[in-house]
């Protein structure tokens, strides 16, 4: 996937590439399951019944998360710890306070994307914008802080109006690139940017999905 990104940010005119991060250049799949497994083992040793549930519960609900039908936000991070603290008889602040711990630990960007951060940084301007800024550790992802734009709002689109009003930009001159059809290309349509949905689990789903709104996928 990020070679494929690679060629199309290098062959668009756009200037500036506007960059989800979550489930785009992060791998929020990986990192939400981790720190659950810890987080559950730690708390639930021998209660097989019940971890397994949780796990096969979350394993759903991280399918619809890959094919774009869900975002990867922290409400549905905290819908989710809840109900599964609940499953398990734990406290729900307790067991997400543990999550938290292990979660803000770890950072997993897809392979190549800091290579392809270096490749294309003399070409284009990439800017980065995120709702989820509590959990956003800038020097393992290998960003600059003056390139992220951060908005305290369920709706991304903010996000994305931000980061074009800060650096005075030309919509037409932006491509947004995300990895979910609702959160980043019907506000980057709506705005009037270029945008490119990104498919890092490969999803059949989302590829339909990419079809249905005409838009491209890499
Ligand atoms: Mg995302």
């Amino acid at each position: 996937m990020v070679e494929k990104l690679k060629e199309a940010i290098m062959a668009t005119d756009a200037e500036v590439i506007l960059l989800d991060i979550d489930g785009t250049i992060k791998d929020l799949v990986k990192e939400h399951q981790t720190a659950l497994r810890i987080t559950v083992n730690g708390f639930n040793r021998g209660k097989n019944l019940r971890r397994k549930l949780v796990f096969f519960l979350d394993k759903v609900a991280m399918g619809f998360v890959k094919s774009g039908i869900l975002s990867t936000n922290r409400d549905r991070q905290e819908f989710l710890l809840g109900l599964y603290a609940i499953i398990l008889g734990k406290s729900v602040s307790e067991f997400r306070n543990l999550y938290d711990t292990f979660y803000n630990d770890k950072v997993i960007v897809f392979r190549g994307i800091r290579e392809l951060f270096e490749e294309v940084a003399s070409k284009k301007k990439l800017c980065f914008v995120t709702v989820n800024a509590q959990n956003l550790n800038i020097e393992k992802l290998g960003i600059k802080r003056e390139d992220i734009y951060c908005v305290q709002s369920k709706k991304k689109i903010y996000a994305y109006k931000t980061a074009l009003m800060m650096n005075d930009l030309d919509p037409e001159d932006v491509l947004v690139v995300g990895d979910n059809i609702f959160d980043d290309i019907k506000p980057a349509k709506k705005l009037h940017c270029r945008c490119l949905l990104i498919d890092n689990y490969k999803s059949k789903f989302k590829r339909f999905l990419a079809k249905l709104f005409k838009v491209g996928i890499v």
